[in-house]
């Protein structure tokens, strides 16, 4: 059953309280789910106000689907949970968005981005850049959005899995214009964010889980699932789950974001 947890995030330079739903008992990592996004739209919330006092205006609008173009990290625990989301989906939805999964697959391929496929899952796309890793990340975001690949989710310009999108989409949001997002120019202007789920997500699952690695290209999130989302545990103390993810959220915030 779910209990409340308070905790103070070290946001922004400053002690931000929250309340988060924290399941007891055990579980698998994706039963912290909701605690993550209450955290993460906390953090968002505080970034949104400061951007205010500013003088800013957050220009996401609904309808607007340029940073569904773009390349998308996630966590193997989000992964799972959108391969779920995605098995919800109404027959004629769901193949749909299978297809767009093995059309965007067979592009990466095409392009060089993707080793065809021997051995399953394939975990990693590949770079067209060279140096640090969030160097190589940059340059493959980059070629991915000369791609122009909508997101295999995007339906009608609507996300199908809205619900249990990824927090790269759920923390993304820009003051700037919506072409900024569709060429990552040097004028797109995201919100501050201080922490990022993803990563506080990936780092748990390095501690916690015997699976690696433990964040994927959106693309790569189904075929993953498929050939070893079993594996995750799902025996999870979740209450000292919660605690292992919280330092890293702390970490973030002592340390900075991770980049190489
Ligand atoms: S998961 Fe949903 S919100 Fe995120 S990029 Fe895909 S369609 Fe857009």
């Amino acid at each position: 059953m779910a209990k409340e947890k308070r905790v103070v995030l070290p946001i922004f330079g400053e002690n931000k309280p929250a309340t988060v739903p924290l399941p007891g008992g055990t579980g698998g990592l994706g039963a912290l789910l909701p605690a993550i996004r209450k955290l993460s739209s906390t953090v968002m919330a505080e970034s949104e106000t400061r951007a205010r006092a500013a003088g800013l205006k957050v220009s996401c609008k609904t309808g607007c689907t340029a940073c569904c173009h773009q390349l998308v990290p996630v966590s193997l625990i989000e992964a799972k949970a959108l391969a779920t989301a995605l098995a919800r989906l109404p027959q004629k939805q769901l193949k749909e968005v299978k297809n767009r999964f093995a059309h965007v697959l067979s592009t990466l391929e095409k392009n060089g981005l993707i080793h065809p496929k021997h051995d399953q899952p394939r975990t990693s796309l590949v770079s067209p850049g060279d140096g640090s890793e969030s160097e190589r990340w940059d340059a493959l975001s980059r070629k991915y959005l000369e791609l122009n690949l909508a997101c295999p989710f995007l339906i009608e310009g609507r996300c199908s899995v809205y619900e249990e999108r990824p927090f790269a989409c759920r923390e993304y949001a820009v003051t700037s214009a919506p072409e900024h997002c569709a060429t990552l120019s040097e004028q797109l202007a995201p919100l501050p964010r201080p922490v990022l789920m993803t990563q506080a997500l990936s780092l748990t699952v390095d501690r916690l889980e015997d699976a690696a690695p433990s964040t994927l290209a959106l693309p790569l999130a189904l075929e993953w699932v498929e050939a070893r989302g079993a594996e995750l545990r799902t025996d999870h103390d979740l209450s000292e789950a919660f605690d292992v993810l919280f330092e890293s959220i702390e970490w973030q915030e002592r340390d900075g974001l991770w980049a190489d």
